[in-house]
């Protein structure tokens, strides 16, 4: 095995990086793009070995690493926002051809944010050091955010490098080493990211790599006992094998799960908005955890808004994600895929009727599946109940506020919500009975990474962004110390 492979014309190591140095295994997993199903590297394949290996170097490291002050954390994780910058471009192409993501999104929106992530969370626990403290009867209250440890980061394949860093950025400048598990369907991004932040001058062993698959390399490393923190995105059935292994050692655990948010939009809402907003939710070919999948509009609309999302989504241009003219690529895998087109077929058994799409798309081939609504979907159907990831959303009817409330209500997910309405007074109530982590009042994706992000219900356990972040990846520590004698 080489180690290495040229994706898009940039040269990727497929090994792990474990204290500082490439690592190969024995054995190795293919990873395959979802833009022609062609292989675009031969990827080391890890398993308890790596994964050991790789906590003993993040703990090493965490000697001193953890002993650094907020500060001068924060610039090396500026240098690394910078080494980010400068390779953009290049990371854009291999995440791309990795997980057939739209080139343009990542380009414009997605590695300036992998960027800002760094950048974010630097500034921020330096700004956070003492902003809690406190005086109580004369007893002074000091808190403090300090370091924890190792922390395990895990994430799915769908914004790979968005997602990872959004936790490595937090642990790192807390002061923890990181050991990523990247997603073995788009590996290569991370392991990009292990050169740049060597080249900013992290210490080696703050940040290691581990490839492999979920159930080995992944498995391995949440059940490890020197872990000090889990940080895990990904499905809900993933998440409860997560819970699991962290348990016995207690290991304090972040869950970004799935969603099946609701769109609710009421009849006094701009409507020009909603359809357009509303056939926004393919975007990513619905890979996208926040996505509004179930569409719910106030009766008084539903024809005309039925017409009018048919209409638009009919322009929808999918093909290559490279290219300019494209709004939606493939998905992921055959076996994703396959996964989505048995959603699909399921519900056309359970008389659910096809509005749009409904099926692969037989001009492209491959693993381009179709933008597909389904309306007049009997009650308690899957297609309603159970996330597809998929570019599937549903449609229903409302009459009435409470009925939108229960509606959207009515599954075990909690990730999101997406309101439009003309009504401030409308917006605020209905919001305010919503269960989710995040509810979008006539916007959608709108991110400070500021506010609290976390899913309700099986959507996820924990909040992170801002503060959030820090009470997670920290240990919080309190010191109360007695008045000083005047006189000493
Ligand atoms: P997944 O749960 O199959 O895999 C996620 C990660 O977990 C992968 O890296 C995988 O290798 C690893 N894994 C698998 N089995 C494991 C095990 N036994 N132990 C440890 N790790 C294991 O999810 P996926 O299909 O990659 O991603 C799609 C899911 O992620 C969807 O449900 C989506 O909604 C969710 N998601 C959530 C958010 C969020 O912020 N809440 C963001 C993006 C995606």
């Amino acid at each position: 095995m080489s180690g290495r492979a040229v994706v898009e014309g940039v040269e990727v190591s497929t090994q792990h990086w474990i204290g500082g140095e490439r690592v190969a295994s024995s054995g190795t997993f293919a990873d395959i793009s979802p833009i022609d199903e062609a292989t675009t590297a031969e990827v080391a394949r890890g398993g308890p070995e790596e994964a050991d290996a790789a906590v003993a170097a993040a703990r090493d490291t965490f000697g001193t690493w953890g002993r650094t002050s907020p500060k001068e954390r924060a610039e090396v994780l500026h240098r690394i926002a910078d080494g980010v910058e400068d390779r953009a471009q290049e990371l854009a192409a291999v995440e791309t051809r990795d997980n057939g993501s739209l080139l343009r999104s990542m380009q414009n929106s997605v590695m300036p944010r992998v960027a800002r992530n760094f950048r974010f969370f630097a500034d921020k626990l330096v700004a956070l050091q003492r902003s809690a403290d406190a005086d109580y009867d004369g007893f002074g209250e000091q808190v403090s955010w300090d370091p924890s440890g190792v922390t395990v980061v895990i994430t799915p394949w769908n914004a790979p490098l968005m997602l990872a860093t959004w936790r490595v950025a937090p642990a790192l400048a807390a002061g923890n080493s990181v050991v990523v598990k990247p997603p073995e369907w788009a590996p290569l991004t991370a392991s990009m990211l292990a050169e740049i932040t060597h080249g900013a001058g992290l210490p080696d062993g703050a940040y290691n790599v581990v490839q492999g698959i979920g159930e080995e390399a992944g498995a391995a490393l949440t059940r490890h006992p020197e872990v000090d923190r889990i940080a895990f995105t990904g499905s809900i059935d993933t998440g409860r094998l997560v819970a699991q292994a962290a348990a016995p050692n207690l290991t304090p655990t972040s869950l970004e799960l799935g969603g099946k948010s609701p769109f609710v939009a009421f009849a006094d809402a701009d409507l020009d908005t909603v359809v357009a907003q509303a056939v926004n939710q393919f975007d990513n070919a619905g890979q996208v955890c926040l996505a509004g999948t179930r569409l719910l509009i106030e009766r008084s609309i539903y024809d005309t808004f039925l017409e009018r999302f048919t209409e638009a989504a009919g322009a929808i241009v999918q093909g290559d994600p490279r290219e300019d003219a494209t709004d939606i690529g493939p998905l992921i895998t055959r076996q994703h895929f396959d996964r989505v087109d048995g959603f699909v077929q399921r519900a056309k058994a359970e008389g659910a009727r096809v509005a749009f799409g409904g099926g692969p798309n037989e001009v492209l081939g491959g693993l381009y599946y179709s933008p597909t609504l389904f309306a007049d979907v009997p009650e308690g159907s899957e297609i309603l109940m159970r996330e597809v990831f998929g570019p599937v959303l549903t449609v229903q009817s409302f009459e009435d506020e409470d009925q939108a409330v229960a509606l959207a209500n009515a599954t075990e997910y909690g990730l999101a919500a997406i309101v439009y309405t003309g009504d401030p007074a409308r917006a605020e109530r209905v919001s305010g009975r919503l269960v989710a982590g995040t509810v979008w009042v006539n916007c959608f994706f709108v991110r400070d990474l500021n506010a609290p992000f976390g899913g309700s219900r099986s959507s996820g356990i924990g909040r992170e962004g801002g503060v959030w972040s820090f009470d997670f990846y920290a240990d919080v520590k309190n010191v109360c110390a007695a008045p000083w004698n005047e006189e000493g």
